[in-house]
């Protein structure tokens, strides 16, 4: 009997009535290993529903007990590390050193939220006019959802609940139907640790419970991630109901080698940042732009075999440098863009379509590739591949390197590496991408900043975590008072009678 998951409402786990499965793949056997229930329209009305129940009670409590909550909860995850990186790498297909990342950063938001009773202190002006003060606070907006993607299944929902809950919302977390495993073990993890029952639900779902989600009155902001088409269909759909909605899309990052960089620190980050995670990370480095043709021919000489050395292994070998990707239908997807970058004329330097992992050979595994001489008008340089696949694209000057991270429809991330302080402050100065990384090639903000893309990598103002969080789950009342003078003279000594 294949495992069902269902929807975690109310406080407990339920079964989902929809009649609809999404399968789960082992993806180190490419076994089918559970079904997650997808949830119809009126299972996501019910669980905003109780929700709406639980919220006012939540919202309350002063900012501190809520804190406290956050607090026992950090201490349960990380009791459970284990258990939980366990859960991700047999669903998602990352190894467990960096499931356990996927869920540090996630709890390292959790901890920026413990000190949610100073982040919700309001402003003050006193005698803004005579007589006059004025304050302005910070009030929950009710029901916020989240709706997140595969690839960091601890991470982003950690990102999108805990500040929404720390600051007084009851959440709907709608998480990928690939792997909803970890989502519903947190969300346990967060009532074990006093959190009341309906202020987080997991509702687990497809397109249905996602529209559901979009067009459900009373949910009043909506955080996304995922890909850039679903991105935008979300943001327009949910702000065409008047909803508060920040979504953060699809990427294809660059790293421009300058030639005073360090070559070999380059080669390091380019392979930790192109093949890590099977390159499923939205700040993965998927295109390397060295500067000139010397830069160029040496970056490649020393790529080429340490692509073809990477270990490809189980995601539960804590030696390997990353594991099968996360369904069959995304690794023909990968293997395809392959394909492709060949008939579009880019030079396939390292081929890792054959790779097999011997006894799994029915695994989604798929060795490291690297083309060379990619170019602008190409799909493989224009669109995300999201598979352990780095093109290189040889720029004659820093300009036209920068004009490349500038030009591409996507800005999420960047990076520069160089030793040159003045090419590096000016590459900072003028990218067009939200998250820049000089010599570091995965610069995702840590949770006291925040984290966005530019450009049609995010649609909306506010960045996901540190004090944007905060606003984006909050809405701003502002008082001006003025109080009639009292009585401060002629106390009355006696006592009063009825005369
Ligand atoms: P995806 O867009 O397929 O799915 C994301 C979420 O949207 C899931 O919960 C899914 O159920 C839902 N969804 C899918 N199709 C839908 C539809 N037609 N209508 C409504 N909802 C739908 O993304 P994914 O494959 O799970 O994740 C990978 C993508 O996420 C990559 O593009 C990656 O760059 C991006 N990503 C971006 C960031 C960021 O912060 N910018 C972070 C992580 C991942």
């Amino acid at each position: 009997m294949t495992k069902t998951i269902g929807h975690f409402i109310g406080g407990k786990r339920v079964e989902g009535k929809s009649g609809r499965f999404g399968d789960i793949f082992n993806p180190n056997t490419g076994e089918l290993q559970a079904k997650v229930a997808l949830a119809s329209q009126a299972e996501v009305r019910a669980a905003v529903a109780n929700a709406k129940a639980a919220q006012p009670e939540w919202a309350a409590k002063n900012p501190q007990v809520r804190a406290r909550v956050m607090m026992k909860f950090l201490e349960l995850a990380n009791a459970h590390r284990e258990e939980l990186a366990l859960l991700i790498s047999m669903e998602h297909g990352k190894t467990i050193p960096d499931a356990l990342g996927d869920l540090q950063r996630g709890l390292e938001v959790a901890e920026f939220c413990t000190g949610i009773p100073h982040l919700l202190k309001g402003d003050f002006t006193d005698g803004a006019g005579p007589g006059i003060d004025m304050y302005s606070m910070r009030q929950p907006i009710g029901i916020a959802a989240g709706i997140t993607p595969f690839n960091f299944p601890a991470m982003i929902p950690l990102w999108k609940a805990a500040p929404a809950i720390a600051c007084g919302n009851a959440f709907i977390l709608k998480p990928s139907e690939r792997d909803p495993s970890c989502p519903m073990r947190l969300a346990e993890l967060f009532l074990e640790a006093g959190l009341p029952p309906g202020i987080l639900n997991v509702v687990n779902g497809d397109k249905e419970a996602v529209d559901a989600v979009l067009d459900d009155p009373d949910v009043g902001a909506v955080g996304f991630v995922g890909s850039t088409p679903i991105a935008e269909y979300v943001y327009s759909r949910g702000t065409s109901h008047g909803k508060r909605v920040q979504c953060f899309g699809g990427a294809k990052n660059h790293m421009i080698v300058m030639p005073d960089a360090d070559m070999d620190k380059a080669v390091d980050a380019l392979i930790g940042a192109g093949y890590g995670s099977a390159g499923e990370r939205c700040m993965a480095i998927s295109v390397a732009v060295p500067v000139g043709e010397a830069t160029a021919d040496a970056l490649v000489a020393k790529l080429i075999p340490r692509v073809e050395k990477l270990k490809v292994g189980l995601s539960t070998d804590r030696e390997a440098d990353y594991g099968p990707l996360v369904t069959k239908a995304h690794l023909d997807k990968v293997k395809s863009y392959i394909d492709l970058g060949v008939k579009e004329g880019a030079k396939l330097k390292v081929d890792g379509r054959g790779f097999k992992m011997q006894g799994y050979e029915n695994g989604f595994f798929l060795g490291g590739s690297l083309f060379d001489n990619v170019t602008k008008d190409m799909r493989i340089y224009k669109e995300e591949i999201f598979g352990p696949v780095l093109s290189v694209v040889r720029a004659k000057t820093y300009e036209e390197g920068l004009t490349l991270a500038n030009d591409h429809e996507y800005g999420n991330g960047v990076a520069i590496f160089t030793r040159d302080g003045d090419a590096a402050r000016d590459f900072a100065s003028r990218v067009q991408v939200g998250m820049i990384g000089i010599n570091v090639p995965i610069p995702v903000p840590l949770a006291y900043h925040t984290f966005g893309g530019w450009k049609r990598s995010a649609f909306g103002d506010l960045n996901q975590h540190g004090p944007d969080a905060v606003r984006f789950y909050t809405r701003t009342k502002t008082v001006t008072s003025r109080w009639p003078s009292g009585i401060k003279e002629g106390a009355q000594f006696s006592i009063p009678t009825m005369r």
